[in-house]
C-alpha cells in the first residue's frame, strides 16, 4: 500500500537510540538541550523548548500567556482537533474562523476581524499543508486588537518563518509529520520570559530538573507555578537530532513531488484543483487536492484504495465534530465546509518515487472518468 505519509527511520536512529541506552540517562538531559539548540538554529530562531507533543506545546503557550476563562481565541475549523482543544484546556472559548478560499485554505484575517470583540485575546494560525500564513495582515490585526498571535506550526517543520510571524509557535514531531520523534513537539516564543515560563511549566513548574540537580551541589528545588509533565526524553531527542539532519533533503523531495503532482494533475484531470496556486513558502507536509463539485469522493477513495493507494481527508471541520457541534454560536463556515467536502489528500512523503506520483494521478484521473465527467484535456 502506498501510504499518505510514512516516517523515514533507519540505522542512524537505531544507533542513536542505542547510544542513549548505553549512556544510562534516558529522560530529559543533554540530548534534549542539544536538540533544542539544533532545532532553533535550523529555523533561524534564538531558542526553543522541547515538549512531549505539539498539543502540549499549544496548551503551555496559551497558559503561559495567561489566556483563560472568559477569553475567546480565534481558530480555524480546517485543522486537527488539537488546535481548538488547547483553547478548551485553558478554559477559554474557541471561536471558529472560515478560510480565505478553496485556493488559500488558511484562516482568513478579514473573517477573523469580523469576530473580534473585547473578549478576544488570541488567535491560533495553522500553516495548513505547511504553507505559511501571511505575516503582515495578522500582525496588523494582532496589534489593533491586542491579540496574542500563536502559530500552530505542526505542518511547517523545516521552513523558515514559523516562530517569527507570531508571538509563539508550536511544532509537532508526531509519526506522520515531516520529521518525527514518535511523539514530540517544540515551543518557540519571541518573548524570552514567555519561553522561560513554558520551560518551567513543562516540568511541574520545578526550578531545577533531575539532571541539573545531579550536576549541582544541592538537591533543593522549588515549585513556583502549576506545571505539567510535558517533558521530552533523551530517546526522542536523539532520534530528533538524526531526523533534523535529514529534514532539508526530505523537504526538497516533498517540494519536487508537490510540483510533479501539480503538473500531472493539470494535464490528466484539469478539473481537480490543487490549493496554493501562488507560490507560498511551504514545507509540503501534505498533498491536498480539491475534487470537482458533485463527484462522489467515497467512490474515488475506494478506487484508489483498490489500486493500493491510501488517501485521507484534511480535515473533517472541527466545528462539525460531536465535541464542538453542540456548542453555542458554532458555524456556519461555508468555505471551510465546501473545502472539507471536496478535499482529498494524496500520498506525499520522501520514500515515494516519481513513478508513484504518476501512478496516483493516473488512477485518480481514471476514477474521475468513471464518474462520467471531466475528460482530460487533449
Ligand atoms: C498533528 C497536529 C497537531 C498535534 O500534534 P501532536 O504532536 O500530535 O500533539 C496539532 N495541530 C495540527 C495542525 C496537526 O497537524
Amino acid at each position: 500500500m502506498l501510504l499518505v505519509s510514512e516516517p523515514v527511520l533507519g540505522a542512524e536512529e537505531k544507533s542513536a537510540l542505542s547510544d542513549v541506552v548505553e549512556s544510562g540517562w534516558i529522560t530529559m538531559g543533554p540530548r534534549v538541550r542539544a536538540f533544542e539548540e539544533a532545532f532553533a538554529a535550523a529555523h533561524g530562531l534564538p531558542d526553543c523548548v522541547a515538549v512531549s507533543s505539539c498539543t502540549a506545546a499549544l496548551h503551555l503557550i496559551l497558559l503561559a500567556a495567561g489566556i483563560g476563562p472568559g477569553d475567546e481565541v480565534l481558530v480555524p475549523s480546517l485543522t486537527f482537533a488539537a488546535t481548538a482543544n488547547s483553547v478548551l484546556y485553558v478554559g477559554a472559548k474557541p471561536v471558529f474562523v472560515d478560510i480565505e478560499s478553496l485556493d488559500v485554505p488558511l484562516i482568513s484575517p478579514a473573517r477573523a476581524e469580523e469576530l473580534c470583540n473585547e473578549r478576544t485575546k488570541a488567535v491560533i494560525l495553522v500553516h495548513y499543508a505547511g504553507a505559511l500564513a501571511d505575516a503582515a495582515p495578522w500582525r496588523a490585526l494582532a496589534e489593533r486588537y491586542g491579540l496574542l498571535l500563536v502559530e500552530d506550526s505542526a505542518h511547517a517543520v523545516g521552513v523558515e518563518g514559523p516562530g517569527t510571524i507570531g508571538d509563539a509557535a508550536a511544532f509537532s514531531f508526531y509519526g506522520n509529520k515531516n520529521m518525527t520523534t514518535g511523539e514530540g513537539g517544540v515551543v518557540t516564543a519571541r518573548d524570552p520570559a514567555l519561553l522561560e515560563r513554558v520551560r518551567l511549566m513543562r516540568g511541574h513548574g520545578m526550578t531545577s530538573g533531575t539532571f541539573a540537580r545531579l550536576n549541582s551541589r544541592t538537591p533543593h528545588y522549588d515549585v513556583t507555578m502549576l506545571g505539567f509533565n510535558y517533558r521530552m526524553d533523551e530517546l526522542r531527542a536523539a532520534v530528533g537530532l538524526v531526523q533534523l539532519g535529514h529534514l532539508p533533503a526530505w523537504n526538497a523531495t516533498r517540494r519536487a513531488f508537490g510540483r510533479l503532482y501539480r503538473r500531472l494533475i493539470a494535464n490528466a484531470c484539469p478539473d481537480v484543483r490543487v490549493p496554493f496556486s501562488d507560490e507560498h513558502a511551504c514545507s509540503h507536509h501534505i498533498m491536498p487536492a480539491i475534487l470537482p463539485a458533485g463527484v462522489d469522493r467515497d467512490r474515488v477513495i475506494e478506487r484508489l484504495r483498490d489500486a493500493g493507494i491510501q488517501t485521507t481527508i484534511h480535515y473533517p471541520p472541527v466545528h462539525s465534530l460531536t465535541l464542538y457541534r453542540e456548542r453555542p454560536d458554532i458555524g456556519p463556515l461555508p468555505v471551510t465546509e465546501e473545502f472539507a467536502s471536496r478535499e482529498l489528500t494524496l500520498p506525499l512523503h520522501p520514500r515515494m518515487t516519481p513513478a508513484d506520483v504518476e501512478h496516483v494521478v493516473e488512477v485518480l484521473a481514471a476514477a474521475l472518468r468513471d464518474q462520467g465527467a471531466h475528460p482530460p484535456q487533449t
